[in-house]
């Protein structure tokens, strides 16, 4: 006896109840791109750390030269150099400075810093002046003029990175410039992937009839690692429950899936995945090898879900510890059960809200049937007035994975309909482009 299908949100719901943040981890920074900070990244320093110039010029006491013009040029004397690195402080008397370069450090003694453009002896290529001879300043500069200020852009104190935040590449190099090394991270949850049918080859090997190339995988990888997933793992399994589940145990024994060759014991059981994703034989088809292999432990359930594409979910933790989603086998609704269900997963194990992916709302340029009593999420596409229209030539075909290439989201129809209508307003959740 099956049950009455559930809502998306009951299984959904369901599913986070399951899912917990990773414990954090500290991570240098090179290694931290695309990672969730778990803690906030604070400065503990002034950035700048010192006034330093903005311009190749002359550092200069303002007063020396506040009436300087082409007209009445103020003469000084140079005394100093000062270029990027150093940590000279060159003491500047009334009517002398110091040559000075972009980023170096501004004297204490100087209030403001001419451009080698606003003296007289510059011509282009070795205008310089160097000490011990005298620079003609043609315009007067304002105060503190070309001085980047100690602190303009960071104070000790002050919160780089929130935690929660992704750590883009931007923000990666804001951490770099307060001179934070090392960060605390939400470590990627290391998922595995396991396509399951008789029928599934390697692509671009030949199929023979009956045959058809494995796309979950290949898929699945992608999309798992744009959720900042980590992939330790793919393979291919048959129709057959043993098979399947010694597969499952090779992947979860303490010894951890078998790594890349010459991986050690220690590093294999580093790689046990948090998270296991199969794909096929979920349903009620005479060989569906998952269900013949998982149901009767109980620990993962088999569910109907008013969706569609995706009616068959199957979700649990197993005895390892790891989630396990079992997918159904179409790539349209592997695609949009990764999105609805494993990607608010794998963002929740990573301290982010379980949001999904970025929605947006949007006009249909065209109307289409949708079956009645299920939520539909059909592939669409955007017009160049921002307007949308399926996708797939063949319609909501969940097996229509060539058409897929040209999804730019999925418009979610709410289930109580049996058409959508040109003109009608959409939520679209936007796939990784
Ligand atoms: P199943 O749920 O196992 O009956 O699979 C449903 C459909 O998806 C069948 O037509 C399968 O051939 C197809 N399918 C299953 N797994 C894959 C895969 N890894 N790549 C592409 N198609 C698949
Ligand atoms: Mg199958």
């Amino acid at each position: 006896m099956t049950s009455a299908p559930i809502e998306v949100e009951a299984h959904l719901a369901e599913v986070l109840a399951a899912v917990r943040p990773l414990a954090p981890v500290r991570v240098p920074l090179a290694n931290a791109l695309g990672r969730v900070l778990a803690a906030d990244v604070v400065a503990d320093t002034r950035v700048p750390a010192v006034d330093n110039s903005s311009m190749d010029g002359y550092a200069v006491r303002r007063a020396d030269v506040a009436e300087a013009s082409a007209h009445a040029p103020a003469d000084l004397l140079v005394v100093a150099e000062v270029a990027a690195g150093s940590p000279l402080d060159p003491t500047l008397a009334p009517g002398q400075a110091a040559r000075i370069m972009t980023g170096a450090p501004v004297p204490s003694d100087a209030d403001a810093v001419v451009p080698v453009e606003d003296t007289a002896e510059y011509r282009s290529g070795d205008g310089w002046v160097t000490s011990g001879a005298r620079v003609r300043v043609t315009t007067a500069p304002a105060a503190g003029a070309f001085v980047r200020r100690a602190g303009s852009d960071l104070t000790p104190g002050s919160i780089v990175l929130a935690a929660g935040a992704r750590l883009t590449p931007y923000r990666v190099g804001a951490a770099a410039a307060a001179g934070v090394g090392a960060v605390d991270v939400f470590p990627a949850p290391r998922v595995a992937v396991i396509a399951t049918g008789d029928e599934l080859v390697e692509p671009g090997v030949p199929t023979r009839r009956g045959q058809l190339a494995d796309s979950n995988s290949a898929l699945l990888r992608g999309v798992v690692s744009d959720a900042g997933g980590e992939l330790v793992a793919a393979i291919r399994v048959g129709d057959d429950p043993a098979e399947f589940l010694t597969a499952l145990d090779e992947l979860t024994s303490p010894a951890g899936p078998p790594g890349p060759p010459g991986t050690t014991g220690a590093t294999a059981a580093a790689a046990a995945p948090d998270v296991i994703i199969c794909t096929g034989g979920v349903s009620v088809g005479a060989h569906d090898v998952v269900k013949a292999a998982l149901a009767p432990g109980g620990r993962v359930a088999f569910r109907r879900v008013s969706m569609q594409p995706g009616k068959p979910q199957a979700f649990g933790r197993l005895e390892s510890g790891a989630l396990c989603f079992g997918l159904p086998g179409n790539p349209v609704s592997v695609a949009v059960s990764f999105e609805v269900f494993v990607r608010p997963a794998l963002q929740a194990m990573q301290g982010l809200e379980p949001a999904g992916p970025p929605r947006t709302e949007a006009i249909a340029a065209t109307g289409w049937r949708t079956p009645p009593g299920r939520r539909q999420y059909m592939p669409i596409v955007f017009d160049g007035d921002g307007r949308i229209r399926p996708a797939t030539a063949g319609g909501s075909g969940s097996h229509l994975a060539g058409g897929l290439a040209r999804a730019e989201g999925f418009a979610i129809v709410p289930a109580d309909t049996d058409e959508v209508r040109a003109g009608e307003s959409l939520p679209v959740m936007l796939v990784a482009s």
